[in-house]
């Protein structure tokens, strides 16, 4: 007899995003597909982390973090955001956003629990949801605006309800919270034991001047947080899955019990690089206007093409309908476009719990100039 194993996501294949970058790699298509930068990250950090391993700093870090980093990343909050944390009890740095969300599910979900989620939503969301035996409750975002309907979401809390995971600016869509949903959601969980996990990571990929409405702010809605963060999106190195969480104190102590027996501590010489890197404000407080730029380069060659861009508001991303194309599923359209026409995106069924297909492909801007010119010679082909 041999061991079979019993799935705990049976559901599950691979991600689209992986799906999607090898199916680019093997038609050598232009990969606009997983979200990632083409151009190189800031070379100063890059340096810094080479001379943090040089200087001997490659011993495990304490398990909550770099005390440095904590403290830097305490200073931009207060500068950021106007609220005062306590770098000790209050931040915990991670491999990356992914596993600081899938911590906090952890730490909050017992078997029966309900988090709400809205869809489109992150692909991550819903299995880290499952593995802790608890239920997703996915809520439509209204489309093709792609904002929140509240009263959708008043009526889907019950008793079960633990948790509602919020993604400002949002990925796929590029919509982000404005101040009428922070209004909406203190409202909803006042007086109520509702957690908060809220996915930051596009936190400085905001365009058109406007705010990030973090959870930072607010200290009502941060005292029932845990808030998510990723370096790799703001240091243009998604592949240093470095990350942190940012929830109170007592939250942050049952966050820490999880974090402890599993990744336990981070990759140290990057936390050494961050800890001064941090400090430069302009590395941070430049990045809207320099992907606004691209977001602005993209979506007006666009108009020469055949798609129906839908605004993007942040994020790396923005979507676009092809009705005036095809007809085809937005799979079919999509693997199509990356064997035919040399441009891979991501179809945004995939973000959908039941496949929900709108007959829209999110496109990843967040690329060097040129890669961008030759997807839109393409494109505007179809
Ligand atoms: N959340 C969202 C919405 C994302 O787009 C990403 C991007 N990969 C992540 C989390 C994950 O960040 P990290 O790579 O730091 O795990
Ligand atoms: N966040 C990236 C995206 O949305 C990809 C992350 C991943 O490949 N898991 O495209």
């Amino acid at each position: 007899m041999h061991p079979t194993i019993t799935s705990k996501l049976p559901q599950v294949g691979t991600t689209i995003f992986t799906v999607m970058s090898a199916l680019a790699t093997e038609h050598k298509a232009i990969n606009l597909g997983q979200g990632f930068p083409d151009y190189p990250m800031n070379e100063a950090l890059s340096l810094l982390v080479q001379e943090a391993i040089q200087k001997g700093h490659n011993q495990y870090a304490p398990m909550p973090g770099l005390p440095a980093l904590r403290e830097s990343i305490a200073e931009k909050v207060a500068f950021l955001y106007g609220t005062n944390l306590n770098p000790d009890t209050e931040i915990t740095i991670t491999p990356g956003a992914t596993y600081a969300i899938y911590t906090a599910l952890t730490t909050l979900l017992h078997p029966g629990d309900e988090v709400l989620i809205f869809e489109p939503a992150y692909d991550s969301y819903i299995p880290n949801i499952e593995l802790n035996g608890a239920k997703a409750v996915p809520l439509p975002l209204t489309y093709p605006g792609y904002k929140i309907d509240w009263d959708l979401v008043r009526s889907a809390v019950n008793d079960r309800t633990k948790a509602i995971i919020l993604n400002s600016p949002h990925n796929p869509t590029g919509s982000v919270l404005d101040a009428n949903d922070i209004t909406q959601l203190r409202s909803l969980v006042q007086d109520t034991g509702l957690f908060i996990i809220s996915d930051e990571v596009y936190e400085h990929l905001i365009f058109d001047g406007k705010q990030h409405e973090s959870m930072l702010r607010y200290p009502d809605l941060l005292e029932r947080s845990f808030v998510c963060f990723s370096f790799g999106k703001t240091y243009h190195c998604t592949g240093w899955k470095l990350g942190y969480c940012i929830a109170p104190e007592a939250l942050t102590r049952e966050f820490r019990k999880v974090h402890q027996f599993n990744a336990f501590t981070c990759f140290t010489p990057a936390q050494v690089a961050l800890a001064s890197y941090l400090k430069n404000k302009e590395a941070y407080l430049s990045l809207p206007a320099f992907l606004q730029e691209k977001r602005d380069f993209f979506v007006n060659g666009m108009q020469q093409s055949r798609f129906d861009l839908l605004p993007s508001y942040g994020s790396y991303f923005v979507c676009a309908g092809y009705k005036r194309i095809s007809e085809e599923t937005d799979r079919d359209f999509a693997i199509r476009l990356t064997r035919e026409v040399g441009v891979a995106t991501i179809p945004v069924s995939s973000f959908y719990q039941k496949g929900d297909d709108h007959r829209v492909i999110r496109f990843c801007f967040s690329k060097e100039q040129r890669t961008l010119e030759q997807a839109l010679e393409r494109l505007v082909k179809m």
